[in-house]
């Protein structure tokens, strides 16, 4: 029988494993297709045969409808840094309820959130806030367009910055149709070359430091400063998207570069996990948005400051999440992808924990990946099978293969994964190196 093949029976298996434990989860599914479609409401979520429902979460685990507890490495896509029920969010949640629930007016909390992320990361001179990492970037973005009066905008293959700016293999039917041109991520001489191309009709370069849902692929420090140079010579702005990567360490990605994005975006983690998004940046630009003169940019939103999420934001980037804590949590992350790739080199099997710090995806290649047109068909087959195995084990990873840390997390949760890893190592090892060889 051909690999590919075995490895269709190896999936086939271990989801007829996972049905059989799991009958509440899927009897929750099937019950919810009549209203919501394929049972869903955030597309990410859905796996096959059915995702598990979850009903419980407590500090980095979590418990599904059947009953199974999981060390949880979905970590809610990265939103999740601080766990499901750290207690200095939940008591800053009750405060703020408290106070009152819709305030319509400015309150203490966003005032306080500002100012720590401000102080924090060095490209945010300003901030505003909004309710998600896609209305962040829409923001930069249109900021950006009414900015330079120009339309056109750069962003890379396989990038993702919001449920309508997306770019998997090319564009996508649900993005905004403004004027994106595409380029490849990391290919420096190309991207330059487009840029240039593209002068002064050309209003932003949006990139992600560390390119997370194609594959948490590290951006290279010559490709970065290259889109500093080359946006300031066409009179372009540079965005950079931290929805993920503004957990790296104490600054985000940009705070270890000696250059500045003109505009950044943050969302995810810095509301303790609670729904929120910001963007922000030189303080010239986002003057724009100063309403006191009557000349101001009308930057709405209802929810922009909601008491929840800015009280969780407080505590979480103010008291736990510390710069200090941000360098260990960055730390210690690099040691369990290095222990990772240790255990992969000496296993002799082809796998590479890919990514830094806390964001790690696994590629099923012996080399680091350095842009998403080396991920090859091959890979991309084997991560359903590495997916299930590792639910079977009671490790919850992201069905893509990417494994994000959590504050609450602590060496045994690190050595669960492991020892989870080894286990799928011991089963599949010669059938991954069949399905990498066709
Ligand atoms: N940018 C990046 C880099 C992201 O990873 C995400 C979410 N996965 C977003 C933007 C969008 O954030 P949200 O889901 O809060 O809209």
């Amino acid at each position: 029988m051909d690999a590919k093949a075995v490895l269709k029976g190896a999936i086939t298996d271990a989801q007829e494993r996972y049905k059989a434990l799991n009958p509440l989860s899927d009897e929750a599914e099937e019950n919810a297709l009549t209203y919501l479609p394929g049972g869903n409401t955030r597309s990410v979520l859905h796996f096959e045969p059915f995702p598990l429902t979850m009903v419980k979460g407590e500090g980095a685990e979590a418990i599904d409808l059947d009953g199974h507890r999981y060390v949880d490495f979905v970590s809610e896509y990265s939103a999740g840094l601080f766990g499901h029920s750290d207690p200095r969010i939940m008591a800053a949640i009750d405060e703020a309820l408290e106070t009152g629930i819709a305030m319509g007016a400015p309150t203490p909390y966003e005032r306080i959130l500002a100012a720590i992320l401000c102080k924090r990361f060095p490209a945010l001179d300003q901030v505003r806030f909004c309710n998600s990492g896609t209305e962040a970037n829409l923001m930069a973005l249109t900021t950006a367009r009414a900015v330079t009066g120009r339309n056109k905008l750069l962003a890379f293959r396989d990038s993702y910055h919001g449920s309508v700016i997306k770019f998997p293999g090319g564009s996508c039917e649900l993005n905004v149709p403004f004027d994106f041109a595409l380029s490849d991520f990391n290919d420096t001489e190309g991207t330059e070359a487009r840029i240039r191309e593209l002068g002064d009709d050309l209003a932003a370069v949006i990139v992600e430091p560390i390119l997370g849902a194609g594959g948490n692929i590290q951006g290279n420090r010559d490709f970065l400063k290259m889109l500093r140079e080359r946006t300031e010579e066409v009179g372009a702005l540079l965005i950079f998207d931290e929805v993920k990567t503004g957990r790296m360490g104490a600054t985000g990605v940009q705070g270890m570069l000696d250059f500045k994005p003109d505009l950044m975006t943050l969302g995810k983690f810095i509301a303790g996990g609670l729904p929120t998004g910001a963007f922000g940046g030189r303080a010239d630009l986002m003057a724009r948005f100063d309403p006191r003169h009557g000349r101001g940019w009308n930057h709405a939103g209802t929810f922009n400051n909601n008491v929840c999420s800015m009280a969780a934001g407080c505590v979480a980037m103010g008291e736990i999440f510390t710069p200090d804590v941000g360098d260990e949590f960055l730390k210690w992350g690099e040691d369990f992808r290095e222990s990772l790739n240790r255990m992969f080199r000496e296993r002799d099997v082809p796998m590479y924990a890919n990514g830094m710090g806390s964001m790690i995806a696994i590629h099923f290649a012996k080399e680091p990946t350095k842009a998403p047109k080396e991920i090859t068909a091959g890979c991309q087959s084997l991560r359903p099978l590495l997916h299930m195995e590792m639910l079977l084990e009671g490790v919850l990873i992201c069905k893509r293969g990417d494994f994000f840390l959590s504050l609450p997390m602590n060496d045994s949760h690190l050595d669960k994964a492991r020892g989870a890893l080894g286990v799928f190592i011991d089963k599949h090892q010669l059938l991954i190196e069949n399905v990498l060889a066709v």
